[in-house]
């Protein structure tokens, strides 16, 4: 018996994967056009010649509308997925870089911290110098008698890679601001700065940036001898992110979720969520058509006003 060929442009009733919608009507082909650009239903409906933004939900109801929707998003979807997740990908990358791959702030020693007698302490290429300088200006004096000795204070050895001199006094101040289990470092606490330490800023090497903080980056401004290092927004790539995923999750969920009031782990699930979706591209027709409409009990009253 002769295998039974379909014909492509048979009428399949609704449901079925290969249901050929009837032809749009130029309107609601304008209306598909506009919609596309942001997902906004009700402008795309204004846009398109509609009266009221209402009409964009009721042309969404409509099941060749909503079909060829689906269609077009599929079509989409495959053509834009490769950027799409290279533009989210990025956004991930530098929403979630660590600024302190660029630049850091630490609490360093004072320079009275470890000092002998908590006198002034010189690096060691410091001390030498000193020593030098001190040397040569006494060779100057004539008098013997008046040339006095170099005062090494509280001599060499300094060094920034050292904790402040913090004692017992200076961990139970920590603790009554909450910051208990703080480390002490000396049986005393540094009369000059009190264990808090001087601030030391740091500007890494660029050159060895992780590919998020890289993005962060954004190059160095110099004015006289004021270097600025210049960053990305974390918080608007934040933002972004979290509008291009609510939009996607408010079209797909149906308005059960905000991106924006997410936790990371969710938010991050939504990402491979949707990352995966563009890349299957598996808009499906029939059974999804609902998944357009609006949820039972939220009437479309927002549209209207
Ligand atoms: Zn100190």
């Amino acid at each position: 018996m002769p295998r039974r060929i379909r014909d492509p442009h048979k009428y399949d009733p609704p449901g079925r994967v290969n249901h050929v919608p009837p032809p749009l009507t130029p309107a609601e082909r304008r209306f598909l056009d506009e919609l596309l650009v942001d997902m906004d239903e009700g402008r795309a409906a204004i846009d398109a010649g509609f009266p009221t933004r209402a009409y964009g939900r009721k042309l969404l109801a409509i099941p060749r509308v909503n079909m060829a929707l689906l269609a077009r998003l599929r079509r989409r979807a495959e053509r834009v997925h490769v950027e799409a997740d290279y533009i989210l990908r990025r956004w991930f990358l530098l929403e979630s870089a660590d600024p302190r791959e660029i630049s850091e702030h630490w609490m360093v020693p004072c320079r009275y911290c470890w000092g002998d007698e908590h006198q002034f302490q010189f690096n060691d290429v410091e001390l030498r110098d000193a020593t030098q300088a001190h040397k040569f200006a006494q060779l100057k004096i004539e008098d013997e008698t008046k040339r006095t000795p170099f005062d090494e204070q509280g001599g060499g050895g300094y060094t920034i890679l050292k904790p402040p001199c913090r004692g017992p006094d200076w961990a139970a101040f920590e603790a009554e601001r909450g910051h208990p289990g703080a480390v002490t470092t000396a049986d005393h606490t540094c009369p000059a700065c009190y264990g808090e330490g001087v601030p030391h800023i740091i500007f890494h090497d660029t050159r060895t940036l992780s590919p998020g903080a890289a993005l962060l980056y954004k190059g160095v401004k110099q004015t006289g001898k004021t270097y600025e290092i210049l960053t990305r927004d974390q918080d608007a790539a934040r933002e972004q992110m979290a509008k291009h995923l609510g939009m996607f999750v408010e079209r797909k969920l149906i308005l059960v979720a905000d991106a924006r009031q997410m936790t990371d782990l969710e938010l991050n699930n939504a990402i491979t969520i949707e990352i995966d979706s563009l890349r299957d591209a598996s808009v499906t027709t029939g059974g999804d058509t609902l998944e357009l409409e609006a949820p039972a009990g939220e009437a479309p009253s927002r549209d209207s006003d």
